[in-house]
C-alpha cells in the first residue's frame, strides 16, 4: 500500500506514521516527490486495518500499488531515479556509455582499450574478470588479478568501473574494484546473490535473464531495492527467442515498456543482444533512439583473438563511429553524452 501524508507534515508526525505502520510488520520504503512524503508499506497488507491508517494524522490518501514490483514501480516513486557514477549520472538527460573487452585478458589489453574507448567518448569501462561460460573449458577470466587490472586500466583515463560479480560471495571483493556491480543474464533469478548485491553500497547493473519476462526481470529489481540498495540499472541484452540467426533478439520493446512501469535507468547491451559484431551499431543507434539511459559494448582491439565474445566486438574505430552517430541521434532526442 502506497501511504501518502499531507504536504508540509511534519517530520515528527511523517516518523510516527512509519513507526505504527512497521508495528504492523510492514516494511516501510520512503521517498518524497513534489513536496509529498510517500511511504511505501511492504508486506502482509491483509492483516491491517486500512480504514483506520486512512484517519491517522498526517495521512492525505491510501493507494494501492496494482503492479507485483512495488518499490521499482513509478507507482511507489514518479519520477526517474538517477545514479551517479564517476562523472555519469544514469537515467538522467546524459547517456551512459559504457564499454571494453568481454573479458579482461592483461596489463596490455586492458589499457589499450580503456585508452580506445575513453578517447571514443565512453564514461564507464566494462570488462569481466568472473566469466559465466558455457563451456567449462572456456577462459574462465583473471579473477582478482583481473579487477586489479581492470581497475587501473580505468583509473588511468578516467574511467568508472562495472565488472560482473558471479556469487554471493564475491560480492565484497568485486565491490573492493568495481564502481557497478553487474549480475550478469544467467544470474537475474539467483535470489541470494540479489540479496547480496541488494546490501552492497555500490550501484548494481541488472541484466534481463535470456528467458525471462518483463514482470520476472523488475521483480529482480524489487529483490534488490527491497534490501536497502536502490541503485538498480536495468540492462536489456537480447533473449532467447526461435530466431537462431542473431545469438539473441534484442527486445527493444522492453525499453519504453519498462520506462512506463518503474523509475530504474534501464540501458542496452547490443553486443550479446545481437551477438554478431556489423550488427551491434545498428541496434546501438536504435536502442537511444528507443529511449534507453545507455549503452555497453564489448570492445576490443584484436578480436580475432579475444578469448571471448570476439565476433561480437567492434574494433576501437567502430566504437568511435558509432559514438559520433550516438552524438546526433542523442541531440535529437534532447540528450547529451
Ligand atoms: C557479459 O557482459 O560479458 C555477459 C556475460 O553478459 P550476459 O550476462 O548478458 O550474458
Ligand atoms: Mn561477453
Amino acid at each position: 500500500m502506497l501511504v501518502l501524508l499531507r504536504k508540509g507534515v511534519p517530520e515528527t508526525v511523517a516518523g510516527d506514521v512509519a513507526e505504527r505502520l512497521r508495528m504492523f510488520g510492514l516494511a516501510v520504503h520512503r521517498t518524497d516527490h513534489d513536496g509529498q512524503v510517500r511511504l511505501g508499506a511492504i508486506g502482509d497488507a491483509a492483516q491491517v486495518d486500512w480504514d483506520a491508517v486512512g484517519a491517522w494524522d498526517g495521512v492525505a490518501e491510501l493507494r494501492r500499488i496494482p503492479v507485483p514490483f512495488k518499490l521499482v514501480s513509478r507507482a511507489f516513486h514518479p519520477h526517474d531515479t538517477i545514479i551517479s557514477v564517476g562523472r555519469c549520472a544514469i537515467g538522467s538527460g546524459q547517456l551512459a556509455l559504457m564499454a571494453g573487452p568481454c573479458a579482461i585478458e592483461g596489463e596490455e589489453q586492458a589499457f589499450r582499450i580503456a585508452e580506445a574507448v575513453a578517447s571514443a567518448g565512453a564514461t564507464i569501462m566494462r570488462g569481466g574478470a568472473y566469466k559465466p561460460r558455457t563451456s567449462p573449458y572456456s577462459f574462465q577470466g583473471l579473477g582478482e588479478e583481473g579487477l586489479k587490472i581492470l581497475r587501473r586500466a580505468a583509473d588511468a583515463h578516467g574511467l568508472a568501473v562495472v565488472s560482473e560479480v558471479m556469487d554471493s560471495q564475491q560480492v565484497p571483493l568485486v565491490a573492493r574494484y568495481a564502481d557497478i556491480l553487474q549480475v550478469g543474464a544467467r544470474n537475474m533469478q539467483n535470489y541470494s546473490l540479489l540479496r547480496e548485491v541488494g546490501h552492497a553500497e555500490k550501484p548494481v547493473l541488472l541484466k534481463r535473464g535470456l528467458a525471462s519476462t518483463i514482470e520476472e526481470w523488475l521483480m529482480s529489481a524489487e529483490h534488490i531495492v527491497s534490501q536497502g540498495n536502490s541503485q538498480v540499472v536495468l540492462c536489456e541484452r537480447g533473449i532467447r527467442t526461435f530466431e537462431t540467426y542473431t545469438r539473441n533478439t534484442l527486445d527493444l520493446n522492453a525499453i519504453p515498456v519498462v520506462k512506463e512501469l518503474s523509475h530504474l535507468p534501464v540501458i542496452v547491451d547490443p553486443s550479446h543482444g545481437t551477438g554478431i559484431r556489423n550488427k551491434v551499431a545498428p541496434m546501438a543507434r536504435a536502442a537511444i533512439a528507443a529511449g534507453a539511459d545507455g549503452l555497453i559494448i564489448e570492445v576490443h582491439h584484436d578480436p580475432d583473438h579475444a578469448l571471448s565474445d570476439g565476433p561480437q566486438s567492434l574494433f576501437p574505430e567502430q566504437y568511435a563511429e558509432l559514438v559520433q552517430q550516438i552524438r546526433t541521434i542523442a541531440k535529437v532526442l534532447g540528450r547529451t553524452l
